[in-house]
């Protein structure tokens, strides 16, 4: 983690927040960099999450540390979901705006690494909950459209 640097979020009426964004053909050393400043950036804003669009990057990328070290996911396909709880969440993009948003408690996703490994795993909880909201961002979706 050396060569990263801070990233300006953008802000809801950003409109690089409402494009779908474009998957990723292949991990290399300027996707890894994005990475590693999306890292870097997600933890001093102190977020748990952050998708690339919010970057103003169109590739479907999403960080998230829930405290516990860093997840990367590239091209994440929710392939099934489970449950409903509805809990309040914010945005970086959103500042002082929280929605109360339905997600599943369950998911199983199929995605790619860092290291352009692929994985396809279950994730329950807050976890479950961070993936569905910043899986959202890749597609143009933000909590004010639960509102
Ligand atoms: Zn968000």
């Amino acid at each position: 983690m050396e060569n990263y640097t801070l990233l300006k979020v953008r802000l809801y009426d950003d409109p690089c927040l409402r494009e779908e964004a474009k998957p990723v053909k292949d991990v290399g050393a300027s996707e890894r960099l994005l990475i590693q400043s999306m890292i870097y950036t997600m933890h001093q804003m102190q977020g748990i999450g952050l998708a690339a669009p919010q970057v103003g990057i169109s590739q479907r990328i999403f960080v998230i540390d829930l405290g516990h070290g860093p997840f990367v996911f590239v091209n994440p396909v929710i392939l099934k979901k489970e449950g409903g709880l509805a809990m309040d969440e914010g945005c970086l993009s959103m500042p002082n705006i929280n929605v109360n948003v339905v997600r599943a408690t369950k998911i199983l996703v199929k995605y790619t690494d860092e290291s352009n490994q692929k994985h396809e795993r279950t994730f329950e909880n807050l976890m479950a909950r961070v993936i569905q909201h910043e899986n959202d961002h890749l597609n143009g979706r933000l909590i004010i459209d639960y509102a």
